[in-house]
């Protein structure tokens, strides 16, 4: 098998030397740009699989590049996981919503950077791409077709919105959408116009999914996830 190339996009020696030398020692291919522009020469040219991309950058900062690699349709397929700082959850929300994958909070060990970073590059492997996909998750078996809920064999009545909104949290599971991803998915079924009203929206299909509830997880600061 050939070995997964990862870029590396941090301007601080230190932590982009520590991630260096974890992933290499995970058997990665490893390259590291200290700065945005670098970053996304190296990004086109040696087509990594994932991107660890640090958000506070001189020049063009981490958001920015974040948003330059999904608008080239050469770079839109390579995994991004932002390095953030403490407190940074409106830079994560943003991150997320222009296409990032992930995020990890500095700091970070080794070993969690390791875990998140396959357990990314395992879930982009496999994404549910056919919408009409039935798709079971836990006890859950969901499909879109019939906009169906099956708990333990026994149907669970949603409403549109519910539906849409579970639908999109389980068809990726692991995966943090923000309010807002969660609003645009939900969006032309009814009136969902606020972050609060998608809290409101989980509280419902938590209540309505029962023991199948905590499946779908909160992520302080940022938005809700399906349980991987
Ligand atoms: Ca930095």
């Amino acid at each position: 098998m050939a070995r997964e190339t990862i870029l590396v996009i941090e301007d601080e020696e230190d932590i982009g030397e520590l991630v260096r030398y974890n992933l290499a020692a995970e058997g990665y291919q490893v390259f590291v740009a200290d700065s945005g522009e670098d970053g996304l020469k190296l990004a086109r040219s040696k087509k990594p699989s994932l991107i660890i991309l640090d958000l506070m950058l001189p020049g063009i900062d981490g958001l920015e590049v974040c948003k330059s690699l999904r608008k080239d349709t050469a770079t839109d397929g390579i995994a991004i996981v932002m390095l953030t700082a403490k407190g940074e959850e409106t830079d994560i929300v943003i991150g997320l919503e222009l296409g990032a994958d992930d995020y990890i909070v500095k700091p970070f060990s080794p070993k969690v950077l390791i875990a998140r970073i396959k357990a990314v590059l395992r879930r982009k492997s496999r994404v549910i791409t056919d919408e009409k996909a039935v798709i079971k998750a836990h006890d859950l078996a969901i499909t879109p077709g019939r906009r169906e809920v099956l708990l333990k064999g026994k149907k669970i009545d949603l409403t549109f919105t519910e539906f849409s909104v579970l639908h999109l949290l389980a068809r990726r599971p692991g995966w943090v959408f923000t309010r807002n991803q969660i609003l645009e998915a939900a969006r032309g079924h009814d009136a969902l116009a606020t972050d609060r009203a998608v809290d409101v929206q989980i509280v419902g299909l938590r209540k309505k999914l029962k023991s199948a509830g905590n499946y779908i997880e909160t992520v302080r600061g940022v938005g809700y996830r399906f349980k991987e």
